[in-house]
């Protein structure tokens, strides 16, 4: 009943042909679900500009035209709703547009049956009576019939809601979309797409949410937004109550408090952090990091504890037989069990049993594969049991070959002087850093019985180029690297040393074992673990525990996985890095935050640096645009009482011009922007430093209260000693707080001091504040920029004063930061 025949003798031509798969699927259409159809452009214009800003600002803008007869300045009002909406849509396209590539990136493959051989294909690809071959740690890519079953069990929880896992044998049926969790087979796939079950219960996908980042950052700036609009209305009653006498003071004092609400309201603040988070995803694929949730991006760059497998991330995971030790004239049996116990076909399958195949000498090919006979049950390799069985019966005989870790086999095996000296050798063997199997066998069909042992295999397993560079880029980042692996302690140890990843020859504190672990109360497995460098001869539920035990001492944890046994640690650590590429499971790419396509840890290590930039740049947009707005809020304030002549200090109109500027192109510059210095040589970040704690916050509040007062204070001495008219008073305020807002770029962005060596290098920054620059002088020079945004021609001493005033705020400020980091700020 759960038979397994011989998986792929390949002469036996089974499923379909190419040509007729090709056939039925142009009739059929591809195996995937309907896509929804992307909101088209109208839409998404529309959806911008129903939001309560947008009305609020057209309305302004008319009553402007048709009440106070400022064409100009209406115009310009609506012109700037048109360029926040065309700049929100572009950016939310840009972001949507990022999300949906890296979908593709991750597009799931299917192992089918096409002209006779196994093929891995893109799921997409398949159609109707497809022959396809599932493993544990697959997602079963169609609805299919089970045509062979070996102990397969699935699990249909996203299905039925049932989390344990169901067996499936011959005849059953799977599902699109449910996992294998157990076991091999193959089955027939009977329906594609959206006539699967999952198709047809797919209609009511789940709505992606917002980032836990984004979320946080609109409270803030609902909060701020509270402010602004208080703010606004005593603005506009204090303007109500200043230009007694005045014509339409009524429609002024209102378009006033609108206007500095709207101006101080951070309304691009969440489109520009989730648009530096998708373009960050963009550059993070471009290194081979697909980042499956946008809050991992952060916890990536947080990571302090890097739990790292030890095949295939810090190795190359490319196996190959450097050593044998086979029992004397047992040659020939040694070599059959080898091959019987090996479920690689054609060069697929796992790579320690191609290498194994691959060993088979020469002369002993031939009577081998007479030997061999036909499989007729088995065991496949697990976590658990680290070893594969199969029974095959040969000329009338039942044969148990067996192979896996050295302890679990010779633990079987009874000729007790052969076991020590095999034993004694495997230690030898796994000090210089090998891989040990041992192989044994039995005449029976009892896959429990007592064992015959033939030999060991000893796989070299070469470490990967870059995994030393990356080893000593996350110490140094302040990383502490955890190897974690199924293999031997001693072979484990060598590797870690090998690796950099300890400094000298293990001590016996720094690498710990799964049956030692498993002899402990959990307090002291806990503390064992904490302590442990390598971690080796893992059970699956160590990896939890692992993580389980950093993070409760504060620890964010990144945790590298592929199999299915990994997925529980997966989801626990803080960040989940499935491998993808051979090896790489389904079942773990599904659990996992981030996956990683070719499974480097150097790649991991690449990965982190980026989500510290992104980090750090996020960080900065914030500081950047909240300065901006508060600034906005005290400079209106506060000339209400300081320059009492201007009765509106500021026009409606140049309060979104600043806003225009400064969340266009110094904002989104800062979001995409180059790290400044080596992102890696800091600290990580603890899991309690939030984007906006108090410091930050006071932070932004002094920094506003200094351009204010810059800006205030030049205007006020131009006002009362120049005496200068209103309305040049109020054109060079503007240009003093732009100029101010431009440089506060280069403060907000400043590791040390705003302008540090080589400040100019960072193009896209220097690129949109020259661009600013040029659209001031657009503005300030020509008739039409002075009608649209209000403004008189300034005498040339005000662009001096704009010019003084901003390098004087980045004076000030640099002096407050270097004071705060005197005092550990
Ligand atoms: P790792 O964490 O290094 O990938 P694994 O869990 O894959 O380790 O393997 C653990 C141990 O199980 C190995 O040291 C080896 O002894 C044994 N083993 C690994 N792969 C196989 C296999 N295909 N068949 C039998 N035994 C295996
Ligand atoms: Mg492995």
């Amino acid at each position: 009943m759960t038979t397994a025949s011989t998986i792929g003798t390949p002469e036996a031509a089974r499923g379909l042909t190419s040509t007729d798969a090709m056939q039925r699927l142009a009739i059929s259409g591809p195996n995937a679900l309907p896509k929804t159809t992307p909101p088209t452009l109208l839409a998404r214009v529309a959806k911008q500009l129903v939001n309560p800003l947008s009305v609020i600002l057209l309305v302004a803008g008319f009553i402007t035209i048709v009440v106070l007869r400022r064409s100009g300045e209406g115009a310009s009002i609506l012109v700037i709703v048109v360029i926040n909406t065309a700049m929100a849509v572009g950016q939310e396209r840009a972001a949507n547009d990022a999300m949906a590539a890296l979908e593709q990136l991750v597009a799931p493959t299917s192992k089918v049956w096409r002209d006779g051989l196994v093929q891995e294909i893109l799921a997409e690809g398949l159609v109707a009576d497809d022959l396809i071959e599932l493993a544990a740690g697959d997602r079963v890519p169609a609805d299919a019939r089970v045509a062979q079953s070996s102990l397969m069990a699935v699990d249909e929880a996203m299905l039925t809601g049932e989390s344990l896992p169901v067996d499936k044998i011959a005849q059953d049926q799977v599902f699109a979309g449910t996992l294998v969790v157990r076991g091999s087979g193959q089955g027939v796939v009977t329906a594609t797409g959206a006539a699967t079950k999952l198709g047809q219960i797919a209609t009511a996908m789940e709505k992606p949410t917002d980032p836990p980042l984004v979320r946080q950052l609109s409270v803030n700036a609902a909060q701020v937004s509270v402010l602004a609009i208080v703010v606004g209305v005593l603005v506009g009653i204090g303007t109500y109550l200043r230009s007694a006498g005045q014509q339409q003071r009524t429609a002024e004092a209102v378009l006033t408090g609108v206007a500095l609400a709207i101006a101080a309201i951070p309304e691009g603040l969440s489109s520009v952090v989730l648009s530096a988070l998708a373009l960050g995803t963009r550059r993070m694929a471009k290194r081979g990091v697909i980042v499956r949730r946008l809050p991992a991006i952060e916890a990536l760059g947080s990571t302090s504890v890097l739990c790292a497998d030890k095949t295939g991330t810090i190795t190359s995971g490319h196996l190959e037989v450097v050593d044998l030790l086979v029992q004397p004239g047992l040659d020939e049996e040694f070599w059959t069990a080898v091959t019987r116990a090996n479920d690689a076909v054609g060069g697929i399958g796992d790579p320690l049993d191609i290498a194994l195949l691959d060993a088979v000498p020469a002369p002993h090919r031939a009577t081998v594969a007479a030997q061999v006979g036909e499989r007729i049950d088995s065991r496949p390799f697990s976590a658990e049991t680290r070893s594969m069985s199969t029974i095959h019966e040969s000329r009338g005989t039942a044969h148990l070959s067996v192979k896996g870790a050295p302890e679990s086999i010779l633990s079987r095996c009874a000729t007790a002087p052969d076991v020590t000296r095999l034993s004694q050798a495997v230690e030898a063997l796994a000090g210089r850093g090998l891989r040990v199997l041992a192989v044994a066998d039995a005449t029976t069909d009892d896959l429990d019985a007592g064992l015959r042992p033939l030999g060991l295999v000893a796989f070299g397993d070469p470490l990967r180029p870059s995994a030393i560079g990356a080893v000593a880029d996350c110490r140094r980042a302040g990383i502490r690297v955890v190897m974690v692996t199924g293999d031997h302690a001693t072979t484990a140890g060598a590797v870690a040393e090998a690796v950099g990843i300890l400094d000298g020859p293990a001590q016996p504190h720094e690498v710990i074992d799964g049956a030692a672990l498993a002899t402990m109360t959990p307090e002291a497995a806990a503390a064992a673990l904490l302590q442990a460098s390598v971690v080796a001869r893992v059970e699956p539920n160590v990896k939890t525990a692992l993580v389980d035990a950093h993070r409760a001492r504060g620890a964010i944890v990144a945790m590298t996985g592929d199999g299915v046994n990994d997925a529980p640690a997966l989801r626990r650590a803080d960040v989940g890095v499935a491998i993808a590429g051979s090896g790489g499971t389904d079942v773990a790419r599904r659990a996992a935050s981030i996956i990683v396509t070719d499974g480097d840890l150097g790649t991991i290590a690449a990965g982190v640096a980026e989500g510290r930039r992104i980090a750090r740049n996020l960080g900065n947009v914030v500081r950047y645009l909240l300065t901006g707005n508060l600034t906005e809020v005290l400079v209106v304030t506060g000339a209400l009482v300081v320059l009492p002549d201007l009765r509106t200090p500021l026009l409606p109109a140049q309060l979104l011009w600043i806003n225009l500027i400064t969340d266009g192109l110094p904002g989104l510059a800062l979001g995409t922007d180059e790290p400044v210095g080596d992102p890696l040589a800091d600290p990580p970040r603890p899991r309690s430093d939030h984007l906006l704690n108090r410091t930050r916050l006071l932070g932004m509040v002094f920094d506003a209260l200094v351009i204010t007062a810059i800006g205030l204070g030049a205007s006020w001495w131009t006002d009362t000693r120049w005496g200068w008219t209103p309305s040049v008073v109020r054109s060079s305020l503007l240009l003093t707080l732009i100029a101010c807002h431009l440089l506060l770029a280069y403060v907000a962005r400043a590791r040390h001091f705003a302008f540090e060596p080589a400040w100019w290098r960072a193009k896209p920054m220097l690129a949109s504040i020259v661009g600013s620059i040029l659209l001031q002088v657009v503005a300030y020079t020509t008739p039409t920029g002075r009608e649209l945004l209000g403004l008189s021609a300034v005498p040339p001493v005000a662009w001096l004063i704009a010019g003084g005033a901003a390098i004087s705020m980045v004076g000030v400020l640099d002096v407050r930061s270097a004071v705060l980091r005197r005092h550990g700020g």
